[in-house]
Parts: structure tokens; C-alpha cells; sequence
């Protein structure tokens, strides 16, 4: 009903158009030929002319609203049909659909740049979608695995006349599962309230090289333990405007990787150098290192490279620092060699440079 009542007004304003205009240039052209011919026309010449003319402004009305309609059908009517048939897939939830662009010869670049538009949008969406389904998924897996060592290691406390030993050690293992629960939920709250910017980093102004040796010292019985060699080159007064305990969350992170991933013996060291607006902190170690596809994931969210260190963290450590160091607005970057050791290299603005500059 719609569709026949536009086709008939369109009719209607293309029969007015060309009445009007013809009636226009008739007009001027008979007055012209009079002129020139210098008679009048009779009533019978004009009524017979003025029938041929109402007739060939109605054929030619039909005609040009019969051309709008293909014309319309071809380059508003197609691509509107593609966009809201893509549209309504994203809202039932699909957004893997993705609209193909229209010829340029049958629309104008308008329609193209929408559907461009809606098809980034659509990437977008199934990106954050898939992050979060991953996510759940991560999540629920990486809960699991505590839980299951709880139930197993609860059922063989419940046996009867259990060694003194036997039950130390069954406890024991309930109660490493159990931090290592709480450990992975403190860091995905850490995670979220950092990601929806829930926390307000509190700037203050102090001296970095102090904050990382004692971050370094936290580590001590682990490096005795594992008899690793320390070397530390750190430059004095180097004073940074940061948040404090996020930073700290950084340090204790890449030097708890660095202790984790490198063999009884071997080396972990601490350089920090300031040069012009930055202070530039690099914990190297010569663990087991990590390939170019391993690097190029560490920072992902319950991603872990070296599996056979899985027990001792679950993926969340690096994440949660390249969250900290961007909303500090540093950088940081990682070099590694498998078989030679990993450096990792963080950058942090700092205050007074011009100052300590110029002493
Ligand atoms: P996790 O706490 O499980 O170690 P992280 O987010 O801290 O998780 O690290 C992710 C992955 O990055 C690790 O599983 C490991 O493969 C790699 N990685 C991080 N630091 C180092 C390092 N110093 N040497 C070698 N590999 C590392």
C-alpha cells in the first residue's frame, strides 16, 4: 500500500514537473511563431496541439517514474537491504557478518563509507566478544584444576589411622590450591577494577631506585635458595611521579618471572638509568627465555608460554603490568633467546630531569 501510494505521488510530481515546463516552452514557442509567421493560430490548431502535448507529458511522466523506480531499486533500495539484513544478524548476536561493498557504479561512495563503518564496527565486537567468552572459558579452566586437587586431597584426608606425614602433606596440598585460587581472583579483581579504570592511580613523587631494591630484597630466600647470582647497577636520586603500589605490582611481577624461569645458578640483574624525560628499568635473567611466538602473547590475559611452570602462576602477571605501565602512560618491551634468558624493559616518566640535567 505504501509502495503504491509513493509511486503514484511520484507520478504525480513528475506529471506537475513536465506539465509545468512544457507548458512554459509551448508557450513562448507559440508566441515566438507567431511572431515570425505574423498570424494568429485558430482554436482548432491549439486544442489538437495541446492534446498531442498533455499526451506526451503523461507518456513522459510514466516514463521518468518508471526509470526513479529502477534507479531507486538499484542504488538505495539493494544497499539499504544489505545494511539492515547485516544489522539484524549483529543484534540477534552474530558478528561475524560482514557486508559486501557495493559496485561504484551503482551507488554513490555515501552507502560504501556506512557499510565500511558497520563492518569495523562489527570487528570490533566479535573481538571483545571472543575476549570475553575466552575469558569465562579461561577462567572456569584455571579454577578447575585447584578445585580438583581439593576434592582429591579432602577424600584421602577422610581416610581412617592416616600417618602423621601423610596428613601433613595432604593439607599442605589443599592449602597451596586453595591460595593459589585466592591468588588467581585477587588478580582478576586487580584486572577488572584496572580495566574499567575503577582504580585512580595516586601520584606521588619518589625515588624509583629505592622502590625496586627493596621489591629485589622480597626475593632473597628464593635467589639463595637457587644460589642465583644478583647484579645490580642502579642510578641514584632518579625520582619518578607514579603510583607507588601499581608500580610495585610491575617489579614483583617481572622479578618473580625472572626468579621463576631461571635455572639453580644462573644470573638475574637489575639496571636503572635515567636520560631526559624518562627512567628506563631492565630486569634481565638467564632463564629458559621464550620464542618470538611465545613473546609476541605473553602480555595476553591466562596466557602461559612455559607450561611446565603452570602451578606457579596462571597467566595473569604480565597482563595486569602492561595494564599498569600504560595507565602510568609508560612503555615497556621484552627481548628473549630461548636457552639464553629475557629482558624486560620498562619506561617510566620522572620528574626533575631538567633539574638533575643541569647539576
Ligand atoms: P605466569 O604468572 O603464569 O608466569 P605471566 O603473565 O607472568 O604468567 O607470564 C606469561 C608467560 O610469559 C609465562 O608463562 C612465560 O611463558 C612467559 N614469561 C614471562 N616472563 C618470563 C621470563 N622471565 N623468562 C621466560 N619466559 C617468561
Amino acid at each position: 500500500m505504501k509502495r503504491v501510494f509513493s509511486t503514484i505521488s511520484n507520478f504525480f510530481i513528475f506529471f506537475l514537473l513536465a506539465a509545468f515546463v512544457t507548458t512554459c516552452c509551448i508557450l513562448l514557442f507559440i508566441s515566438a511563431l507567431q511572431g515570425s509567421l505574423g498570424r494568429a493560430f485558430t482554436r482548432e490548431e491549439i486544442t489538437v496541439a495541446a492534446k498531442i502535448t498533455m499526451l506526451n507529458v503523461i507518456l513522459l511522466s510514466i516514463g521518468m517514474t518508471v526509470m526513479n523506480h529502477i534507479r531507486r531499486k538499484f542504488t538505495v533500495e539493494r544497499p539499504v537491504k544489505r545494511i539492515t539484513d547485516a544489522t539484524s544478524k549483529m543484534i540477534e548476536g552474530d558478528f561475524s557478518v560482514r557486508i559486501e561493498p557495493i559496485a561504484k557504479f551503482a551507488t554513490d561512495d555515501s552507502f560504501n563509507e556506512i557499510i565500511e563503518c558497520i563492518n569495523k564496527m562489527a570487528e570490533e565486537l566479535s573481538g571483545v566478544e571472543t575476549l570475553r567468552t575466552d575469558f569465562i572459558a579461561n577462567v572456569s579452566h584455571e579454577m578447575k584444576t585447584p578445585l580438583a586437587v581439593m576434592q582429591n586431597y579432602g577424600t584421602l584426608l577422610q581416610v581412617p589411622n592416616l600417618p602423621e606425614e601423610k596428613r601433613i602433606e595432604y593439607a599442605k596440598a589443599i592449602t597451596d590450591a586453595s591460595r593459589r585460587l585466592a591468588d588467581m581472583m585477587t588478580n582478576i579483581l586487580k584486572l577488572n577494577r584496572l580495566e574499567n579504570q575503577q582504580i585512580y592511580p595516586q601520584i606521588e613523587k619518589y625515588d624509583l631506585g629505592e622502590q625496586l631494591c627493596e621489591s629485589l630484597l622480597q626475593y632473597e630466600s628464593t635467589w639463595e635458595r637457587k644460589n642465583i647470582e644478583i647484579e645490580t647497577d642502579i642510578a641514584e636520586n632518579v625520582i619518578v611521579s607514579a603510583d607507588a603500589e601499581l608500580l610495585s605490582l610491575v617489579w614483583n611481577n617481572l622479578f618473580s618471572n625472572a626468579f621463576k624461569f631461571t635455572e639453580d645458578g644462573g644470573k638475574v640483574t637489575l639496571t636503572l638509568t635515567a636520560k631526559g624525560e624518562y627512567a628506563t628499568v631492565k630486569i634481565s635473567d638467564t632463564g629458559c627465555g621464550m620464542s618470538a611466538d611465545i613473546g609476541a602473547h605473553i602480555f595476553e590475559k591466562f596466557y602461559q608460554g612455559d607450561t611446565s611452570h603452570a602451578t606457579q602462576g596462571n597467566g595473569l602477571g604480565l597482563a595486569l603490568v602492561k595494564r599498569v605501565v600504560d595507565i602510568m602512560q609508560g612503555e615497556i618491551g621484552v627481548e628473549s633467546a630461548v636457552g639464553v634468558g629475557t629482558t624486560f624493559t620498562v619506561k617510566i616518566r620522572r620528574t626533575e630531569y631538567g633539574l638533575e640535567e643541569a647539576r
